[in-house]
């Protein structure tokens, strides 16, 4: 998980008050809306990262439970997949904001991929102060949504799946390493790229000093 800018735009949250009136989901499904969402996210679901995902939905991050203000509100619309969203449902809250800075996402969860024999993800709280229950919840759903644990035999074969996707942009970038090519490597970890926060875990965690030519000692 990356920290994602958001744009603020009053002319996309009227037309999603527009679409309040009459419950139109299909507002941010389609057109200004949708594309503003999936261009601020990278086309990426905000909690795996998976940039290729067969089913997209724009998510609630604050459950609705049908309160149309939140339903239309534009701060509360995320991209995902539809793997993600459903096992998130309405059943974790709170949980860190990757669009609030303040949240630190990605310091707060070190996701550590654990390549052989089964392309296992470890995933670690860090939370900052006044954070733990935000970062507690989010790191139990990324257990399952990337980690399959505690979900029906379905879902493990999703976050299987996942994982093997994952496991082909780690090899990806350790050849780029072996290379030494440092511009791919920054492609490995750009904002844009599938995986990016658990990219950038790998690298820092296992090529620091990589990591620190790149992002610098302030990360
Ligand atoms: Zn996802």
């Amino acid at each position: 998980m990356i920290a994602i800018k958001k744009v603020t735009d009053g002319a996309l949250q009227a037309q999603l008050d527009d679409a309040k009136n009459t419950n139109r989901e299909s507002v941010y499904r389609e057109g200004p809306v949708y594309a503003q969402i999936k261009e601020d996210f990278h086309g990426k679901c905000y909690l795996c990262e998976d940039d290729e995902a067969t089913s997209i939905n724009i998510e609630h991050f604050e459950p609705h439970k049908g309160n149309l203000e939140k339903k239309y509100d534009w701060e509360n619309l995320f991209y995902s997949c539809g793997h993600c969203n459903n096992l998130k449902g309405d059943r974790f809250w709170p949980l860190l904001n990757c669009t609030n800075p303040n949240d630190q996402v990605w310091e707060c969860i070190e996701l550590r991929f654990i390549p052989f024999p089964k392309a296992d993800v470890e995933i670690i709280a860090h939370p900052s102060d006044g954070k733990e229950e935000k970062c507690k919840n989010t790191v139990d759903l990324l257990r399952k949504t990337i980690g399959g644990k505690g979900t029906t035999r379905m879902k493990r074969d999703e976050a299987n799946a996942l994982r093997r996707k994952i496991l082909r942009v780690y090899k990806d970038m350790a050849e780029r390493i072996a290379d030494s090519d440092e511009a791919g490597i920054k492609k490995s970890v750009a904002d844009s790229a599938p995986f990016a926060g658990l990219q950038r875990w790998t690298l820092k965690n296992e090529h620091p000093d990589l990591f620190e030519k790149i992002f610098g000692t302030s990360d």
